[in-house]
């Protein structure tokens, strides 16, 4: 499940009175979620039956316990969301530094040593390029681990990073099929929170469920 900026603010530093918070969470996806610190690195938890998470350090989750949410938020970077039909789901919070450390590759293969052997991703909104002016020595890091489609330009024509184009050849190269593609830009659209477009301290989510 994905929310936007109508359900509010569901980030782990949401102002919100805890039962409100919890309300919202349980109308998006019921159950007890579980989330990471999130730092922007290639660190990948498995979550079993007594991780209670808060707190530990990742960014992103897997785990085989049915009815388990696991979720992740953002408000610019990309999320992703993986299923499979061995009942293994993942979830993973995916900025540009956490792309260049690994962390697609980290959760697909934390996944598959799970035995999920078909994967399926869903992907949230992120920052488009066109709104994603990225220096030019990072952007060759990026290309030269993700090719020439992560290289793109603002629409005042600087060098832009398409952080959509490097996770799709991400998850092609790790052999993922994508069930479906929110293919929309934070920045431009406000039904999502954007750090860089509107200094948003907010953020949105996805929950992937263990399924039961
Ligand atoms: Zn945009």
């Amino acid at each position: 499940m994905l929310s936007g900026v109508s359900d509010g603010d569901v980030g782990p530093r949401s102002p919100l009175p805890v039962d409100v918070l919890e309300a919202r969470r349980q109308s998006i996806a019921p159950g007890r979620w579980r989330w990471l610190s999130q730092s922007h690195g290639g660190g990948v938890v498995l979550l079993g039956p007594e991780e209670p998470c808060s707190g530990r350090e990742g960014d992103a989750l897997v785990t085989t316990m049915p009815g388990a949410p696991v979720a992740v938020f953002a408000a610019d970077c990309a999320l992703v969301g993986l299923a499979s039909p061995q009942g293994v789901v993942g979830a993973a919070h995916v900025g540009w530094r956490g792309l260049l450390a690994g962390v697609l590759e980290a959760t697909v293969t934390t996944m598959r040593s799970k035995r999920a052997t078909e994967i399926a991703a869903v992907l949230g909104a992120c920052i488009g390029p066109e709104c994603y002016e990225f220096s030019e020595s990072d952007l060759e890091l990026l290309e030269a681990r993700y090719g020439p489609s992560v290289r793109s330009k603002t629409t005042e024509d600087r060098p832009a990073l398409d952080l959509r184009a490097g996770v799709l050849r991400a998850l092609e190269a790790l052999s993922v099929s994508i069930s479906s593609d929110e293919a929309r830009c934070t920045a431009c659209d406000p039904s999502w929170f954007s750090w860089r477009a509107r200094k948003d301290t907010g953020r949105h989510c996805l929950v992937v469920t263990g399924e039961r």
